[in-house]
């Protein structure tokens, strides 16, 4: 372990040392979810890691300009080159407008990292609003031949550009092996070879979202918004780009070659790649209904668990793991983290009613401080930060029961840094809503029992009251959603 940050890269396969481009300030991008549907809890997994790395960049004193994208066009069915518009399938199917799906499901997926108490992050920018910084970049690697046009849609030129670069640095996948889509689909003929990829896809007659371009009214490939967003807000060489591990191939390889095809060197420093979440031991897949939905797994509505748990119950679960470990979501383990998180919580208690005494006995705080930093810094090990921080609980009860004894200066150390660590860089909130889950518990069955006797109004067709709950209800801070089936709350 070593006190200076360390962080695993995917490019070298190595734990290298952390050095940012420009002292003190860190470019962190980030590929952000796609918003065809409600955000699914292994990607939760990935942008809780990522708050976590986040947070502590700024812990250590870094200035970081955190850049997550909104893909709201041209992420195609399957990953691939053909097929529909994830979103416009959406749209299609439901028959509004894309981008009321878009809105729906970017909102939906801020709720519910709010929940998780993820921050923000400072640029949020989505690839409808920059499709002309996406034409620029395939008119530069027309221009430098890594790029042809075929009936009005353009393709990167993966063969050529292996010529002169190579490619699948990041995947390791050689390129004579490299088939994108086996499958035979209409449009693959267009294509000079199977592995390349598309930059510029004519939109046919029904495609509802589509952009006047130089090569034909259309839409851009899904790898090339996240080149072009993250060479806009944090410029061709930036220090970290991260996401799920599943992005690697194609989507990172192809924006690597993107960005190489006109910089003639890699864009970005540090990969960072986060591992899968898997249900009761199985990968979780809407198609084999081995999936749960962050929002099942908060009211408890669900076949898989026989009680709710709480975001920071959950977010605590998934930190008790590395973020490039695999890790497996069930009801027991999810038991255990909550009772571990609420020892958790009432340490915290504890020790504000603590009484110093001369000495400390027992516990060297300056030596576990250092070994809660060598941890984070030993690539964000968050399970290793936890295990310390439990040491710290057991010292805190043994004083409580004046098994062993704290000075003033230790105390107060002790208390500023697990403050440090649980709120900033772990990121849990202490709220009445997360912090006590029996008092959670208790709250959400009131309001139930209110929505209950609300829709025995409104079944009655009694809307003096039924109002007066809603409205009563939006005072508190709750909004009540009506639904073809039901009613929703939300607590702001
Ligand atoms: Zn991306």
């Amino acid at each position: 372990m070593s006190n200076l940050l360390q962080v695993h890269n995917s490019l070298s396969g190595k734990k290298e040392v952390f050095k940012s481009i420009l002292p003190k300030h860190v470019g962190m991008y980030v590929c952000g979810p796609t918003v065809y549907s409600n955000v699914h809890l292994g990607n939760c997994r990935t942008f809780i890691s990522f708050d976590l790395i986040y947070r502590y960049l700024i812990h250590l004193g870094y200035k970081v300009r955190y850049v997550r994208n909104i893909t709201d066009v041209g992420h195609l069915e399957n990953d691939s080159d053909e097929g529909e518009d994830r979103i416009s399938k959406r749209a299609r199917l439901e028959s509004i407008e894309p981008m009321e799906i878009v809105q729906r499901y970017t909102l939906d997926f801020r709720r519910i990292m709010r929940l998780f108490n993820t921050l923000s992050p400072s640029i949020e920018p989505t690839a409808s609003g920059h499709i002309l910084e996406q034409i620029e970049l395939i008119k530069k690697l027309v221009k430098n031949d890594y790029a042809y046009e075929i009936n009005g849609s353009v393709y990167f030129d993966v063969k050529k550009f292996n010529q002169d670069i190579p490619y699948g640095k990041l995947s390791g996948r050689n390129i004579d092996e490299l088939i994108h889509n086996s499958r035979a689909l209409d449009g693959q003929n267009d294509k000079k070879n199977p592995q390349d990829f598309a930059l510029w896809k004519k939109a046919e007659p029904i495609h509802i979202m589509r952009w006047p371009s130089p090569w034909s009214d259309g839409f851009p490939g899904w790898h090339l918004e996240c080149t072009a967003m993250s060479r806009k807000y944090l410029g061709t060489k930036f220090d970290i780009h991260g996401g799920g591990m599943d992005l690697k191939f194609p989507h990172h390889e192809c924006e690597i070659a993107q960005a190489e095809g006109i910089e003639k060197e890699s864009p970005v420093n540090y990969w960072l790649h986060t591992n899968m979440l898997t249900l009761n031991g199985k990968k979780m897949a809407k198609s084999t209904g081995n999936n749960i939905l962050p929002d099942e797994i908060f009211d408890g509505k669900n076949t898989f668990f026989k009680k709710a748990f709480s975001p920071m119950v959950i977010k605590f679960f998934m930190l008790q793991a590395h973020y490039r470990s695999m890790v497996d979501i069930s009801e027991k383990a999810l038991e255990a983290s909550e009772k571990g998180y609420n020892r958790l919580l009432s340490a915290l208690e504890t020790i504000e009613k603590i009484t110093p005494s001369s000495k400390t006995t027992g516990f060297d705080v300056i030596s576990w401080k250092e070994k809660c930093y060598s941890s984070m810094n030993d690539d964000f090990n968050s399970p290793l930060l936890i295990g310390h921080l439990f040491d710290a609980v057991k010292f805190i009860n043994s004083v409580k029961n004046k098994k062993k004894s704290i000075s003033i200066l230790d105390l107060e150390t002790l208390k500023k840094s697990i403050h440090d660590f649980i709120y900033n860089v772990l990121g849990f909130r202490i709220s009445k809503y997360s912090e006590n889950d029996t008092k959670f518990e208790k709250n959400k069955e009131i309001l139930e029992l209110l929505l209950e006797v609300r829709n025995k109004a409104r079944d009655k067709k009694d809307f003096e009251i039924s109002d007066f709950i809603r409205e009563s209800l939006i005072e508190l801070k709750i909004e009540l959603n009506d639904t073809g089936n039901g009613t929703n709350y939300e607590i702001k």
